[in-house]
């Protein structure tokens, strides 16, 4: 084996959540458990519930792998999997692999480059930046947005959110955002519009992710998160500075004139959509959030067109699954916010216009359940 994420200091797996059948267990409970139940303390599904419901019972139980249990531990007895190991020996096989990176790999390692220059040894081919591919996932947004008005709808790029509403918030099934994630988006867009053939991997912030990937049709094979690459580069004492300094393949196209500008949808979307409502929201409140939000939907009552909402209050930079900061290396501040690149912003949804198909970013699972405006040109 090259690489086992399932023990954490020796102990064994007790329960875990099970990403699907062909894949294996995402979050792990750890034989060190003394049922304390301070993680369920914060766990959306179970918080507030008796002394009767233990962590072993719980996370079986629709877990939607939002890792707000995962730092509460004084145990340290639970951990999750990601697919560093399959993505490792898939490598070594010499399997044709490329990386979809998202922005947090900048804020969690020293100079990113070297670590792209250490997976280059290990074969991987290329490096694409998933938030250059955010302005396509946008521009859907405001297409959709533009033809459906008066309907609320909730952004879908969080996994953990996405899955909790599909899974646990029938009501609000059909507000999502039926637009894949600008992750899913640059699959797509490399794929069918850059004729790219390899077998694709997603260097993740974020737990959550592994089972949209399932959910999405499989166009990315492997979620390697960021904490279990320190992990394993920490462990195997590699030292980075050993490799030469290799880039994205896209530097060339910048960061992104949406989200990598502004750090948020709403405010790209506002300065397209001006008479359009926008709020975002992050962190663990957001759960009771949308049962307020349920209530005031079913009572009719007035809501903000797109509902931006994200599990993690710093965002996704220090998600779920990013770890540690590594030592020595500083964490570099992010996104710039309230960038007004309007007119840039118009232009290029101008140009997806007359370049880009919409129907190849519209995420099938969340479409289905749409019941709303079939007379109102809906895409
Ligand atoms: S906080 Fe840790 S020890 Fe306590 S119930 Fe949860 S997993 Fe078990
Ligand atoms: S990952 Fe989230 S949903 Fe799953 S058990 Fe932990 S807190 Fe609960």
């Amino acid at each position: 084996m090259l690489y086992d994420n399932e023990k954490t200091g020796g102990s064994q797996v007790i329960m875990s959540t099970l990403c699907n059948k062909d894949k294996g267990r995402q979050m792990l409970l750890l034989s060190g458990c003394r049922q304390c139940r301070i993680c369920l303390q914060q766990c959306p599904l179970h918080k507030g519930k008796g002394a009767g419901v233990t962590m072993k019972m719980a996370l079986p139980q629709g877990c939607i792998h939002c890792g707000l249990c995962l730092g509460r531990c004084p145990q340290k007895a639970i951990d999750y999997q990601d697919d560093i190991e399959l993505f490792l020996q898939d490598l070594a096989k010499g399997r044709q692999i490329s990386l979809l990176v998202a922005p947090a790999v900048r804020r969690h390692f020293k100079d990113y480059r070297q670590v792209f220059g250490f997976l280059q040894s290990l074969g991987v081919r290329k490096f694409y930046n998933v938030v250059l591919r955010a302005d396509i996932t946008l521009w859907a947004y405001a297409q959709i947005l533009s033809s459906n008005y008066g309907k609320p709808f909730i952004s879908s790029p969080c996994a953990a959110v996405t899955d909790y509403i599909m899974n646990h918030m029938p009501a609000l099934r059909s507000h999502l955002m039926p637009v894949y994630s600008p992750l899913v988006c640059s699959a797509v867009f490399l794929k069918k519009y850059r004729q790219l053939d390899d077998d694709l991997a997603f260097l993740s912030p974020c737990i959550a992710k592994r089972g949209e990937l399932r959910r999405s049709g499989s166009k990315i094979q492997y979620s390697v998160t960021i904490g279990k690459l320190k992990q394993y580069i920490v462990e195997r004492g590699i030292d980075l500075s050993r490799y030469e300094a290799v880039d994205f393949a896209d530097s060339k196209e910048g960061q992104g004139i949406t989200l990598g500008a502004n750090g948020s949808g709403c405010t790209s979307l506002n300065q397209q959509l001006p008479d359009r409502r926008f709020k975002k929201v992050s962190g663990s409140g957001v759960y009771s959030y949308l049962a307020e939000y349920e209530a005031a939907l079913m009572a009719g009552d007035s809501l903000p067109d797109l509902l931006e909402i994200y599990n993690c209050e710093a965002g996704c930079d220090s998600g779920t699954g990013t770890g540690k900061m590594l030592p020595g290396v500083l964490p570099q501040t992010s996104a710039v916010g309230n960038v007004d690149l309007r007119q840039e912003v118009a232009a290029a949804f101008a140009s997806f216009n007359r370049t880009l198909t919409i129907a190849d970013y519209i995420w099938p699972e969340i479409k289905c359940y749409d019941t709303h405006g079939k007379d109102r040109r809906r895409i």
